[in-house]
């Protein structure tokens, strides 16, 4: 294994194929588990950081069979032939859950993932959201080093994944069938207040469902913006698109650059980019707590006794929790 520094360098200054080596095992290295792994994988990250940061992050979530990929892949190949290198990197919690993705077979985006310009790694299979979260948020900031300019960070809509993905990315989009706006209730409202921008794909299997889909979550979005996240001059948008037949990609990505223009005119790229970097050190405290919590010796002598008397009714979980709370303290 090389050092840490040696491949920070091979993910920043190597070519073509050594690059895409050092980048996957810079990957791997950050999705270990194993304790001198993280040393390492910690050494590399600050390394690599003082080169992150210039490319523009794009979150994208939809149903499974939305057409996600068939989007991703025809909006790769268009950033592409305008010069951009463009990574892809995946957030799918069912994969840790049951084993199964629901998003990731080799098959997917089939011309973008052998294109020397573009860069796909499927979602790290083991793991809480949160693990999965930090290890896709490590590997953005690899690609990144590596010279890609435009990050999509696609998934799908289960549990918590899309809050994390917006917690991320610079621009958070929300991919909807035609028939969308007939069942406004079914799209969670959490999720559409995070949304800078709706696309509704498969325009052209209904093209009139799509139209009226538009209006409808056009009007029901200006509702959620009133209490969303500020966005200054920006009021997301609703496009349509056809992934399957190549349309409306440019519509879209102008959309983007649009956003783009404005948020950075207005210094709201990076004040989102300041907290989401607090937000996610707070996150992983937490997480970091609560581990560490667990496994303490004194929690562990009470916890399963304390768990039966909650379940069983015979004590408040408030206090059961005052309890273990106070035995981790006066052991400490
Ligand atoms: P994902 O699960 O969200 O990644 O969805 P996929 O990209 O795998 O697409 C699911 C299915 O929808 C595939 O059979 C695609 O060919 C099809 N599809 C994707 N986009 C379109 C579109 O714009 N129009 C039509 N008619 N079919 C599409």
């Amino acid at each position: 294994m090389n050092s840490p520094l040696a491949l920070a360098e091979q993910v920043r200054c190597g070519t073509a194929v050594p690059q895409r080596r050092a980048i996957a095992k810079a990957i791997t290295l950050l999705e270990s588990t194993r304790t001198d792994h993280r040393a390492q994988a910690d050494e590399l990250l600050t390394a690599l950081l003082p080169h992150t940061g210039q490319a523009f992050r794009l979150g994208l979530s939809g149903v499974p069979g939305v057409g996600k990929s068939t989007f991703i892949e025809a909006l790769g190949l268009y950033l592409i032939a305008l010069g951009h290198r463009v990574a892809v990197l995946t957030i799918d919690p069912s994969s840790s859950v049951s084993g199964g993705s629901i998003l990731g077979d080799k098959t997917r985006m089939e011309r973008l993932s052998v294109h020397e310009k573009a860069y796909i790694r499927p979602s790290p299979s083991s793991g809480t959201l949160g693990g999965v979260a930090e290890k896709t948020r490590e590997a953005m900031l690899v690609c990144e080093a590596a010279g890609y300019d435009i990050v999509i960070v696609e998934t799908v809509g289960v549990g918590q994944s899309e809050t994390a993905v917006a917690g991320m990315t610079d621009m958070f989009v929300l991919m909807q069938l035609p028939n969308a706006g007939d069942d406004l209730q079914a799209i969670k409202k959490g999720v559409m207040e995070l949304a800078d921008l709706v696309a509704i794909n498969k325009a052209d299997l209904d093209p009139d469902a799509a139209v009226r889909a538009q209006a409808q979550i056009t009007s029901a979005l200006r509702l959620f913006t009133q209490h969303g996240r500020d966005r200054g001059q920006w009021m997301p948008q609703v496009l349509q698109l056809s992934a399957l037949r190549n349309t409306g990609v440019d519509a879209f990505w102008a959309a983007v650059d649009r956003f783009r223009g404005i948020q950075a005119a207005e210094g709201r790229l990076q004040a989102r980019r300041r907290q989401q970097a607090l937000a996610w050190m707070w996150e992983r405290i937490e997480a970091g707590l609560k581990q560490d919590f667990r496994q303490h010796p004194a929690v562990q002598a009470l916890l399963p006794q304390l768990t039966v008397d909650v379940e069983a009714g015979r004590l408040p979980a408030s206090t059961a929790a005052r309890h273990l709370l106070a035995a981790r303290t006066q052991a400490a």
